[in-house]
């Protein structure tokens, strides 16, 4: 990313301080800040662990989605993805379309650059923890835990009802609405898992709802116990079960 915007290329400046490699990138189509690999991705070749061959994959052939690809669903553990092609823009404008990006820069009286923009999700990740920063307690997460519900017509009228019967409005932010996409911070925090949440080994993050921490020699089966608490209170009051994003291991 870094590199991108110091030879002023857009459509990857919003995805600054996602830890992980190129080849994990079209995994989960990797996404923040109102932008997605999935938007510059022209292809990429993968080693096929079936056929013992090399395989050439074009963007639509991907089939990619939020926080999907054929990669963790259909074609899960198949492939080897070996080399990505991103189809950056020389001189592109900068995406500011997500609501902290656009507050950042609400009262800037100059057009923001590609590196403006940069620094601007570097800085929100660090306010959030979700930029590993060596001695932060709260950046010891495998960032966001739960990916944020898209919902069925239906089943968004359902959760609007549950909220009006608390007197709760559902944030609105126009990455969202589009798709019915909910806050799962936000139905993580309105089940009673607030910032800061839990004071044994595990809890959540004092800087991001949706961080799970460990707080030091925490195990693998308190993380799960903890996950599986805040899916079923989630479950329990807003009838939504809430989907993991890291991959589980063993
Ligand atoms: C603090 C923090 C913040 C984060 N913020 C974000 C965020 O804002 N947005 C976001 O989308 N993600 C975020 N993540 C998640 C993570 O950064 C991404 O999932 C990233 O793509 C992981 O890359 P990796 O190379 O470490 O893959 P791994 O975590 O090692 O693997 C993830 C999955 O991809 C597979 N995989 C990895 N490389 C390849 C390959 N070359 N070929 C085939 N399969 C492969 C693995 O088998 C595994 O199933 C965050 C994580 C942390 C810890």
């Amino acid at each position: 990313m870094a590199a991108a915007v110091m030879h002023n290329c857009g459509g990857v400046e919003c995805l600054s301080g996602i830890p992980g490699s190129v080849g994990g990138t079209p995994v989960q189509n990797v996404g923040a800040y109102g932008q997605e690999v999935a938007e510059t991705i022209e292809s990429l070749v993968a080693f096929d662990l079936k056929s013992g061959e090399e395989q050439e994959f074009e963007k639509e052939d991907c089939g990619f989605g939020y926080r999907t690809s054929i990669f963790n669903t259909s074609e899960r553990g198949r492939y080897v993805i070996l080399r990505v092609t991103y189809a950056l823009k020389h001189g592109w404008e900068p995406r500011i379309a997500y609501a902290d990006l656009q507050n950042y820069f609400a009262n800037w009286e100059r057009k923001p650059t590609l590196a403006d923009t940069r620094d601007a999700v570097r800085q929100i990740r660090t306010s959030k923890a979700m930029l590993i920063t060596p001695g932060d307690e709260d950046a010891r997460s495998a960032g966001s835990f739960f990916k944020n519900p898209v919902l069925s017509a239906e089943q968004f009228e359902e959760l609007k009802r549950r909220a009006a019967a608390r007197s709760l409005e559902i944030p609105s932010y126009p990455a969202l609405d589009a798709r019915k996409k909910v806050s799962a911070a936000w139905l993580v925090e309105h089940s009673g898992f607030s910032k800061g949440y839990g004071q044994g080994r595990v809890g959540i993050s004092r800087k991001h709802a949706l961080a799970i921490v460990n707080r030091g020699n925490a195990t693998a089966a308190e993380i799960m116990a903890f996950r599986d608490e805040i899916q079923g209170r989630v479950e329990e009051l807003w009838g939504i079960r809430l989907d993991p994003e890291p991959v589980f291991v063993g």
